[in-house]
């Protein structure tokens, strides 16, 4: 993508051009205490993404500086998590705790150069004594030690002589900064603890701050590069290098957006947490963020790399989509995965009239016809069906198989229904069907119309399998631990069908499920005798529907047309105007995927834009709102017109209206028919940009909230989000976002 563009392969081109370095060298520095997660890929994208880019190469290094926490078995993750996602590391695996002696040597130079000294106050004084973002530090009265006195305590501390707290090594930098960080900051600290790898040698470890910095030097690392919450540990990283006079070139560090994505915890230490309730199975639950978990529900590597270049290198902290992680593995499996037929809940049919057995050649490319590839389908007078494809009773718009209506078998026959056979308890168990000889797929003679096709199984070629049907693991947006979890994350099918031809399969193929969604053979559980598969990803994203009708009173079910639209190649037609959705109005695949596909949608659509010339907000409305409306109405019974949503997309764009306050008129538009333009008027729902109305709100809402306040400023930047909400709050959804981030931003500076 626009690789060239983010800012720091600008720096990294700048720096090499100017020949400040004569090789880029970065480094993945994770702490070896947990599972990498899906936000650890993004740093791995980047980081060896760059030194691939430039031809210049990336460290591996564990930073085990914390031995109470670490272990061989996280550093084993972390090698497979980087090797997965096909790169290398240069040489062999570093260890900062290879750096120990050196590091230690670095600091006696620093306390040579009355540059760090051995403070003995408590926690709670160093604390007290470190001020506030408004009042200036004290210095500790133990800062006045002599060199000597100095040496011989960090000796004495690394020999174990003291107890952990008693002493502890600071650099002496300025106790008044305005970055607090800088108020002589902690360098190392004594811990009595075995470490995996250095054992028994040390009382004392270095701290990030301290270690970081020059374990980068010392690997020669030209850019280092981490995520936001370390912005004030730059000075630091300065400081150290400047004032240890190493021998250039040295290192500098660079900072970007930590990736959050909603529905998903980001951390090991939360991740851990739900390891350890035993809430789920281990680090590598396909439901997991982790990268052995995506790993093993069947995400490629190529997906999760596309994913991490889509969402690009930002400087401001946002949180993903998670729907836009599902998009990437769909988008990668869509046009490369063999498309089969399962039955994941069996409905037995017998063709009464068919008799012998035959084998129907399928291609396993049904979209793609031209490429090669296909297999064998037994068919005999007993086969399964899914058993919604059956409806004794069917609602408005159910178009598989009925009693009064006929359906085609996919590849294969059209049948229609006999005889329905039910239990004791009044459940259908079999249904009795009758075929039309002259109607195969490809040959068909007859002249029966249906309105779509299911998949099916032969009764004795068909092979029993597991199916994992996952959800997200968590139930609300922005989940806190286990305390979130979405309790339906999994279901189980035991008694699944599936074709012969799909366990034939090596093992790491991965499968379309035709209608069904995309599916991998559980890489651990998998056996001949019982074959499991996962569910990687639905062929659509569900959730957003699922939500709303979790919450409205049931809806009718959506129409379905000719099979699911994933799996109908699209018509000359729908590909031009997909084409030109794509290149001309530069929609997104999904977007103009769903707007191509639909007449209605794309019809509306083009009367919208004739109307005003905003193709991406325009779609954005067309495709999550007004489809809605589409799949229980015609265009024109609809309440609104096409004219109605160009002008309400044109306050969007000037910004009238922000995009949420944009729903709230939609909502009303589509319910009462009332022109937007009225709607904004009489409830005066125009946004609010003007800094004289938006600073008083402000500055209320920060003399309300003095420690958050103090908080923010000590370096919790998360708060951020806090006073830019109570600030919409207070507006009642009406400032401007763009506006209030602004001014909230500058106000606490
Ligand atoms: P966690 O909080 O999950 O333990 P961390 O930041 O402590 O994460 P490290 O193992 O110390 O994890 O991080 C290794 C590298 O990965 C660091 O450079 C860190 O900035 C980066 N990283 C960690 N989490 C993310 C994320 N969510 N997005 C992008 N980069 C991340
Ligand atoms: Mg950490």
């Amino acid at each position: 993508m626009n690789k060239s563009k983010d800012f720091l392969r600008r720096v990294v081109e700048e720096d090499l051009k100017s020949g400040k370095y004569q090789e880029v060298v970065t480094r993945f520095p994770p702490e070896p205490n947990g599972f990498p997660h899906i936000g650890h890929a993004k740093s791995i994208a980047i980081n060896f993404g760059i030194a691939k880019d430039y031809n210049g190469h990336c460290n591996l290094r564990m930073d085990d500086t914390n031995p109470t926490t670490e272990d061989t078995k996280f550093v084993e993750a972390l090698k497979d998590a980087v090797e997965w996602l096909g790169f290398k590391w240069d040489k062999d695996v570093y260890f900062t705790s290879d750096y120990f002696q050196k590091l230690y040597d670095y600091a006696i130079k620093l306390i040579k150069m009355e540059k760090a000294y051995i403070d003995s106050l408590n926690e709670d004084k160093i604390r007290e004594y470190r001020g506030t973002v408004t009042t200036a530090g004290k210095r500790s009265q133990y800062a006045n030690r002599t060199v000597e006195e100095n040496l011989d305590l960090f000796k004495r501390m690394k020999n174990g002589e003291f107890k952990e707290g008693e002493h502890i090594l600071r650099a002496k930098i300025d106790m008044s900064s305005p970055n607090m960080k800088m108020r002589d900051p902690l360098l190392y600290r004594i811990r009595h603890a075995h470490h995996f790898r250095a054992g028994d040698n040390w009382a004392i470890y270095p701290m990030y701050d301290f270690a970081h910095p020059l374990s980068d030097y010392i690997e020669g690392i030209t850019h280092s590069i981490c995520t936001l919450e370390f912005e004030n540990n730059r000075d630091i990283y300065n400081w150290l290098l400047d004032t240890l006079e190493l021998e250039p070139p040295r290192p500098y560090q660079y900072e970007f957006a930590r990736l959050n994505i909603s529905y998903t915890v980001m951390s090991k230490r939360k991740l851990l947490e739900l390891v350890e309730s035993g809430d789920i199975n281990g680090w590598d639950d396909p439901r997991m963020p982790t990268i052995a978990g995506l790993r093993r529900r069947g995400y490629t590597p190529e997906s999760i790399l596309n994913f991490c270049d889509q969402i690009g290198v930002a400087k401001a902290n946002s949180i993903v989509d998670v729907a836009q992680l599902e998009y990437s593995i769909r988008d990668d499996l869509n046009t490369k995965v063999p498309r089969v037929m399962s039955v994941l809940e069996p409905l037995k049919v017998t063709i009464e009239n068919y008799e012998g057995e035959e084998s129907i050649t399928a291609s396993y490319y049904p979209h793609d016809v031209p490429k090669e590839g296909s297999r064998e389908l037994p068919f005999s007078k007993e086969i399964y069906i899914n058993r919604d494809d059956f409806s004794e009773n069917p609602p408005k718009g159910y178009y598989r198989l009925t009693p009064n209506q006929p359906v085609r078998l996919r590849y294969a026959y059209i049948i229609s229904c006999k005889e329905i056979i039910k239990d004791n308890n009044g459940e259908i168990i079999e249904i009795i069907a009758e075929y039309y000889p002259n109607s195969k797929s490809g040959e068909d003679k007859s002249d029966i119309k249906v309105k779509s096709a299911i998949q099916w199984v032969e009764a004795k070629s068909a092979k029993e399998i597991e199916v994992r049907v996952y959800d997200r693991l968590f139930k609300n947006e922005n989940p806190q631990g286990v305390e979130d979890l979405n309790p339906n994350s999994l279901k189980i099918i035991k008694n699944a069908l599936i074709e012969p031809a799909v366990i034939e399969q090596k093992p790491d193929t991965r499968f379309q499920f035709e209608r069904e969604g995309y599916f991998y053979a559980d890489p651990i559980d998998y056996t001949d005798k019982k074959p499991t598969f996962n569910k990687i990803v639905s062929l659509k994203d569900s959730w957003a529907k699922k939500k709303k009708r979790s919450q409205n009173k049931p809806q009718p079910q959506p129409k379905k047309i000719q099979i699911d639209g994933e799996v109908v190649p699209m018509s000359r037609k729908e590909e031009e105007l997909f084409n030109k959705y794509t290149k001309e109005l530069k929609l997104n695949s999904e977007v103009a995927n769903t707007l191509a596909r639909d007449k209605r949608l794309s019809f509306f659509y083009k009367e919208a834009l004739k109307e005003f010339n905003s193709p991406i907000t325009i779609a954005n409305i067309v495709t999550n709102e007004v489809t809605r409306e589409l799949k229980q109405k015609n265009i024109n019974e609809l309440k609104f017109t096409p004219k109605d949503i160009a002008k309400l997309v044109q306050m969007i764009d000037n910004e009238t209206i922000s995009t949420k306050i944009a729903k709230q008129v939609y909502e009303e538009m589509a319910k009462n028919g009332v022109n937007p333009i009225e709607i904004v008027e009489s409830k005066d729902l125009k946004q609010i940009s003007d800094p004289n109305i938006i600073l008083p709100i402000i500055n209320d809402i920060i003399s309300k909230n003095p420690e958050n306040v103090e908080k923010y400023k000590n370096g919790n930047k998360k708060l951020f989000g806090f006073f830019v909400g109570q600030v919409l709050k207070a507006t009642k959804g009406k400032g401007n976002p763009k506006v209030v981030n602004e001014l909230v931003s500058k106000r606490l500076k």
